[in-house]
Formats: structure tokens, C-alpha cells, sequence
């Protein structure tokens, strides 16, 4: 995913690392950059799920 503050890309995994030691919950729905620590909401499933449908749709007209 992309931080949508500087534009840096990351894995969802190493910005969920960055924010482990959140001590309000273990598993907060914020994912944060490596690069500048800003916060970014986590994309929910279905997204994902849109999006990759919507690219299969892309190369099927190619
Ligand atoms: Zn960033």
C-alpha cells in the first residue's frame, strides 16, 4: 500500500510491525508508514476484493 501523506510504499505487514506497541488495542485498524509514522486507515477486505475484480475486467478487454 501507499502512504497517502509522502507517497512512500510499503507492505501492509511492516506498517501493522510499526505499530505493534500501541498500547491501546493490539489490533488497531491503523496501519502506520515506515517512512513518516503517518497513520492510515486500513483497507477493508471487500476493497481488496473491488479492486482485483476490477483489474481482472481491465485485462479481460486488453
Ligand atoms: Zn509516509
Amino acid at each position: 500500500m501507499k502512504c497517502s501523506l509522502c507517497g512512500f510504499e510499503f507492505k501492509e505487514e511492516e506498517g501493522q510491525a510499526a505499530c505493534k506497541g500501541c498500547p491501546v488495542s493490539r489490533s488497531c485498524s491503523l496501519v502506520k508508514c515506515p517512512n513518516c509514522g503517518y497513520e492510515i486507515p486500513k483497507e477493508p477486505g471487500f476493497v481488496k476484493a473491488l479492486k482485483k475484480w476490477k483489474e481482472r475486467i481491465y485485462e479481460a478487454k486488453r
